[in-house]
């Protein structure tokens, strides 16, 4: 937006370790100017304003690792662990035209927003091959939407079968010839698309950048890795990665590399301000402290951790341990819902089921920071959204305290990671610009948007018909082998018992 505006009367959480305060605040150019006591702002009557009266005001929340392409995907994964799911993925991403991956974005962009999210750093992926206009077509769809966006290509140069020859020779003839004979991107196509795609960059990156991942360390050859980070040095991308989401990748990574997944990236020379770590689950506190030394932040995705049973990452001993952690819904297909809110909650909640210790369970102000200011940084904007401070981008969500939860008031941080659910988001700004209002997504047409939801979805999944019964055949074989890894001892702890 240009000019100013007043959101006047609201209850402002401005920090969210101190109780919210009455306050107006005065925005210029999309960014918060001033905040001032409620009427001494001392603005023309001019000036368009707010009314923020009975409304909590809070920074929009900071998705720090999604997938877009889970828009199109929801209830498309069957019951089953991270390995399972990328055996199947190739049926529930393939045969997608442009239109479908700008469509998935914006399914998953309506969601964010009507749930109070204004930001979202976005692992994307084209399948078979990332290219410059799918890329675009993504972020384009987060433009018109009006939400913030990192678009980062999902990228990899080995198939779940070259990750894993273990897994490939135990599969049966003819399933075993069929996933050897699965091509990997090639790797240096892979690296030219994203460079074209981020040299000749059609939008605002203050808005929409582009973002680079590497996807899982051991689907990617080290040099491929090197050359994923000289393109983000190049073009000044954030950049991420899967770290340990499962105990297959922790146990296969020590067995690869002699060390754990973080000291061979580490060793790479990779870990740095600019990297994030997806998930981040099965990790020693020497990792930990090797992540936080080099300013890595850590994303905390609890929804797709328990769908998918991979484990509960120990953001306590992460944030002793000075590791910055941020929040992330992971994708609609593996979380089937992109709240924020509720992820926000989980990560509260969880720490609880860790350790009896009160003072060590995360408390609803960390929890807050953590889908704010902590998945900030993993956008690479730390100093510019996640927080209600001056010179801070105005992304603002209003949330009605009529609702229920917040009736009677008494700690409205605590009543809000606690409880909400989204029900209460009455007004999302973006930049100052209204883009959500009483609850209605402004810049699309919810009820087009559903029907060419659907029809995609029925013609996508006719023309993925052979690709699905193909994972079908291949799913008890990858189960039982997750399964069998999953019960070998580990130094590592990832949350999760033995069996339960
Ligand atoms: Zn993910």
């Amino acid at each position: 937006m240009k000019g100013r505006l007043l959101v006047e009367g609201g209850l402002v959480v401005a920090d969210a370790a101190s109780a919210p305060q009455a306050a107006d605040l005065l925005i210029e150019d999309g960014r918060i100017l001033a905040i001032t006591e409620r009427g001494a702002s001392g603005v023309d009557a001019a000036v368009p304003r707010i009314d923020a009266t009975d409304r909590l005001v809070i920074p929009g929340l900071v998705n720090g690792h999604t997938h877009a392409h889970g828009g199109l995907g929801r209830g498309a994964v069957d019951d089953v662990a991270l390995e399972g799911f990328l055996a199947a993925s190739p049926a529930i991403n393939g045969q997608r035209g442009l239109d479908d991956l700008a469509l998935s974005a914006t399914l998953t962009g309506v969601e964010l927003l009507k749930k109070g999210c204004t930001a979202l750093f976005d692992m994307t992926t084209q399948f078979p091959l990332p290219t410059t206009e799918g890329l675009h077509a993504v972020a384009g769809a987060y433009m018109r939407l009006g939400i913030r966006a990192v678009v980062s290509p999902m990228l990899a140069d080995r198939t779940l079968y070259q990750a894993y020859p273990e897994l490939l020779s135990s599969l049966p003839e003819p399933l075993r010839a069929g996933a050897a004979a699965l091509k990997a991107t090639l790797p240096d196509a892979c690296l030219a698309a994203v460079d074209a795609a981020a040299r000749d960059w059609p939008f605002d990156r203050s808005r929409v950048r582009p973002g680079i991942a590497p996807t899982i360390p051991l689907h990617c050859s080290d040099e491929f890795m090197l050359g994923c980070a000289r393109l983000a040095q190049a073009h000044d991308l954030p950049m991420q990665t899967h770290l340990a989401e499962s105990k297959m990748q922790a146990v296969f990574g020590e067995q690869r590399y002699g060390k754990s997944l973080v000291a061979h990236l580490a060793e790479l020379g990779l870990l740095s301000p600019r990297l994030s770590t997806a998930h981040s689950i099965w990790i020693s506190d020497d990792d930990i402290d090797r992540l936080a030394a080099a300013g890595v932040t850590a994303i905390h995705n609890p929804l797709s951790n328990l769908r998918l049973g991979s484990g509960i990452a120990p953001v306590r001993r992460m944030l002793e341990r000075g590791l910055r952690v941020g929040v992330g819904s992971d994708g609609a297909n593996t979380s089937d819902t992109q709240n924020l809110f509720e992820a926000t909650r989980l990560a509260a909640f969880l720490s609880r089921v860790m350790t009896p210790d009160e003072d060590r369970w995360i408390n609803a102000a960390e929890a807050l920071r953590m889908a704010t200011e902590g998945s900030a940084h993993a956008l690479g904007w730390g100093d510019r959204i996640g927080r209600i401070a001056p010179g801070f981008e105005a992304d603002l969500v209003l949330l009605d305290l009529a609702q229920p939860i917040y009736v009677p008031l008494r700690h409205p941080v605590r009543q809000l990671v606690h409880g909400e659910n989204g029900a209460a988001v009455d007004r999302v700004l973006v930049a100052g610009d209204v883009v959500v209002d009483r609850g209605r997504v402004l810049t699309i047409d919810e009820a087009q948007l559903r029907r060419d939801a659907q029809a995609a979805a029925d013609r996508l999944d006719a023309l993925n018909t052979e690709g699905r019964h193909l994972a079908q055949a291949m799913r008890p074989w990858v189960s039982a082998f997750c399964c069998g890894i999953g019960r070998t001892p580990f130094h590592v702890h990832g949350g999760r018992p033995l069996d339960g």
